[in-house]
């Protein structure tokens, strides 16, 4: 058989794209093949668009708060459609980038299913290509629940097409896209609540970055239902109501919106010709270095069982990936560890490595200190005390030397700040590198290396 490729990529997302380029620039010759657009969830239907959309809540909120500056602003509304034009424009400009950087790092792109045949041919419509290694990056995709009106509600990819501003909505789940959808739709003007089926949103994250959220929530929505476990939605005339397991329900939502997690794309992929058995949650297990077991098939991503998907992850492990395969790099591989991740909410929340009860749990509770503060950050100085909207943080430190093992932000600015401080964890900073470096005053920043 001729080996046309060196490597064949499934699935045109951000691994998958990252690791075709870094194979094609050690040379080699190598076939992307994507069914949809370019950029995959995070370009098209996830990280970017909601960015966009969480630039133009948190504008709604600045608005809102510039009286408190002296301004006095004549507010003419918000053009829903607007926004989405120029949003789409925007994915539509990104996914042209992408083809660019494809055939200019001479990568072949092939559009279609993909489908393995053999451990070293992908068959694409009637067109069979060979190659001596496989990625499979085909990603993951939001999940309904199963319940019955279940098809009355969309999901985040179907958000993304929505052509009106929802006026009274429903965000049903408890994760990220939960909280983040319902955050960015409640700033931007709709009457929004986020229906949680057990106490908190966010239950994995530390609990003063789960209870700060829900204070913030609190003074200006989303409004949270929690304890709701959804089992029926229905039409009542004009509007849908969700019905709980315990008979109650929650009505007049001309829009409601299942964001209870998603599921890896393996469907239909010819897994079964090549020995590949998917875990119990539906995903690809792969060892640490993204090899499936076969031994030249590799996978990455949201379709796999890494446990963080996550675009920067993608990315991170696929270039790994082509490093060691294509650029001599012969240990080299992403470890799956202290990985900072924010949640767009409204201030946003972000965190790297343990939280609180993690470390207790690893290191026993006698080996973990704290730190944590929670206070008004300057720019609400000026804000009437029913609207000072607080920020919180958290370092979580292990052993008498106090190494900092989880750092914990909540509020204005914590999504850029996080990253910068991620390096520190690790290098393995302490609390006393973070007490002996000068803070930046006045920020919120300063309160991390400043705390008692
Ligand atoms: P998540 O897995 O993060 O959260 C879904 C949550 O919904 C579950 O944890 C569960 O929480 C709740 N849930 C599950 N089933 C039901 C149900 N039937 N009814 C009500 N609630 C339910 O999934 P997401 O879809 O939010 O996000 C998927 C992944 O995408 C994330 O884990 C993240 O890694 C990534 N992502 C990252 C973003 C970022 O970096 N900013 C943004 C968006 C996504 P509980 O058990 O507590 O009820």
């Amino acid at each position: 058989m001729t080996e046309k490729y060196d490597l064949i990529v499934v699935g045109a997302g951000s691994g998958g794209i990252a690791t075709a380029r870094r194979a094609a620039s050690y040379g080699a010759k190598v076939a992307v093949v994507e069914k949809q657009h370019l950029g995959g969830t995070c370009v098209n239907v996830g990280c970017v668009p909601k960015k966009v959309m969480w630039y133009a809540s948190a504008t709604a909120a600045s608005i809102e708060h510039a009286d408190d500056f002296g301004f006095t602003i004549d507010k003419s509304g918000f053009d829903w459609s607007t926004l989405r034009q120029r949003r789409d424009a925007y994915v539509e400009r990104l996914n042209s980038i992408y083809a660019t950087n494809l055939e200019k790092s001479g990568i072949e792109l092939f559009t279609g299913h993909a489908r393995l045949s053999s451990p070293t041919s992908v068959d694409v419509g009637d067109r069979q290509l060979h190659a001596r290694h496989i990625l499979l990056a085909p990603g993951s995709r939001p999940r309904k629940p199963a319940i019955p009106g279940a098809e009355l509600g969309i999901d985040s990819d179907e958000f993304f097409q929505l052509s009106h501003q929802p006026k009274r909505a429903a965000v049903v789940g408890a994760g990220y896209i939960a909280v983040e959808l319902a955050g960015l739709l409640q700033h931007l003007g709709t009457d929004t609540t986020l229906v949680v089926r057990r106490d908190t949103p966010l239950r994995g994250f530390d609990p003063l970055m789960r209870d700060s959220l829900i204070e913030s929530m609190a003074i200006d929505g989303p409004m949270l239902r929690n304890n709701f476990t959804t089992a029926s939605c229905e039409q009542r005339g004009e509007s849908l109501s969700l019905i709980g397991e315990d008979g109650k329900h929650l009505d007049g939502f001309d829009t409601v919106i299942w964001a209870i997690g998603r599921d890896s794309a393996t469907d239909d992929l010819g897994l079964e010709n090549v020995g590949i058995t998917v875990d119990e949650e539906g995903s690809i297990p792969v060892d640490p270095y993204q090899q499936t077991c076969v031994e030249n098939i590799f996978a990455l991503g949201d379709v796999t069982n890494n446990g963080f998907p996550l675009t920067p992850v993608a990315i991170a492990a696929g270039r790994r990936l082509a490093d060691r395969l294509y650029g001599g790099f012969t240990n080299r591989h992403l470890e799956y560890r202290d990985i900072p991740t924010v949640v767009f909410s409204h201030p946003p929340l972000g965190t790297v490595g343990l939280t609180e009860p993690e470390a207790e749990q690893e290191f026993g509770a006698d080996q973990v200190r704290c730190y944590q503060t929670r206070f008004v950050p300057m720019n609400y100085a000026l804000t009437a005390p029913e609207n000072k909207r607080r920020s919180a943080m958290k370092l979580v430190t292990v052993g008498p030397e106090e190494r900092i093992v989880g750092i914990h932000i909540f509020g204005e600015g914590a999504d850029e700040m996080l990253q910068g401080f991620a390096v520190a964890l690790r290098m393995g900073a302490t609390k006393s590198d973070f007490d002996n470096t000068v803070a930046i005053h006045p920020t919120s920043a300063e309160e991390l290396v400043t705390l008692t």
